[in-house]
């Protein structure tokens, strides 16, 4: 099989959608809607160092497409194409039928449409490009915050971590936390409910702490959070019970939930969203005006991610 026959066997989705010219030209032709702005993010995914090489083909494929749309999902985008560079040790037809069924399946509930690409021989690897639309003047900025806005974040924390750390110890991950860490869920419908009601935004990649940071440093502001208003899940509970260990959900990494900050004014609104989407959102602390972050009950330094 050559590269023209596995992108037309396993990648060639045609849509009839005349906004779209996708895979079979030089390029991608792509209509913007009228009175939108595109939001664009790309992230990379390698074999053994965003996932243990033992992934199914399935869920690499879901994790790599999920992590670009929690970016979107973080600036309130709705999801519009993606492009995918696909890097294959050698050509795996059961690997490439798992891996494009999923894609095709998370990329169809979102509703985005896969519009080119490139293939090459080498380490496994998978770079996805994704791109959305958003109102003019209406994304969600982390640059946003504004003292005594309150902030909150979905779902629970330390999931991802937990199960990775189980793995890479030769635990067993309950299936809750795994399904997290292989399939996490990206959190769009919240984003793009949260627009003209979030001041600011941010996905939570790379741990709480570093990424609500983020908020601050840009929003030129300070915040005051609790350890025990973190949402945790009663696996990490009974993990942060027994070891104390509260940097794993303040630090771990790979949630892709939102932090983002409200307004009290927007508060009640905030309630029929969680009642609408039947989501469960996190109280966790206020924005203050003093410029550092201070986490009531963490009593020492935790080391989030760091890419290099
Ligand atoms: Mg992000």
């Amino acid at each position: 099989m050559n590269e023209f026959d596995l992108i037309e066997k396993y990648f060639n989705w045609q849509t009839n959608n005349p906004d779209f010219l996708g895979i079979g030209d030089d390029c991608a032709l792509i209509s913007i809607p009228e009175q939108h702005k595109l939001a664009t993010s790309v992230d990379t995914l390698i074999e053994g160092v965003h996932f243990p090489s033992n992934t199914s083909a399935a869920d690499v494929a879901h994790k790599a497409l999920a992590v670009n749309l929690s970016d979107l999902a973080a600036m309130g985008a709705t999801p519009l194409y993606f492009t995918l560079a696909l890097t294959l040790p050698n050509i795996d037809e059961s690997w490439l039928e798992g891996f494009s069924s999923s894609l095709k399946t998370l990329s169809e509930k979102y509703n985005l449409f896969l519009l080119g690409g490139d293939t090459t021989k080498g380490h496994l690897s998978i770079t996805i490009n994704v791109t959305g639309t958003l109102p003019i003047n209406q994304a969600l900025l982390r640059s946003g915050a504004n003292v005594d806005d309150i902030i909150f974040v979905s779902s629970t924390l330390g999931d991802a971590a937990l199960a990775w750390q189980k793995i890479q110890r030769d635990k067993t991950p309950g299936a809750k936390i795994l399904k997290k860490f292989n399939t996490p869920e990206p959190q769009v419908l919240l984003g793009k409910k949260l627009l003209g009601v979030a001041n600011s935004c941010i996905d939570i990649s790379d741990g709480l702490e570093q990424d609500l940071s983020h908020i601050l440093n840009r929003s030129k502001l300070g915040a005051r959070i609790d350890i025990s208003d973190i949402p945790l899940s009663d696996e990490v509970l009974m993990y942060v019970e027994n070891t104390k260990d509260w940097c794993l959900p303040l630090a771990g990494g790979d949630d892709y939930e939102l932090c983002f900050t409200v307004p009290k004014d927007n508060i009640d609104q905030l309630e029929l969203i969680t009642k609408e989407l039947d989501i469960k959102l996190t109280k966790i602390g206020v924005i203050t005006k003093n410029q550092d972050l201070e986490i009531v009950g963490l009593n020492k330094t935790c080391t989030s991610y760091q890419h290099f």
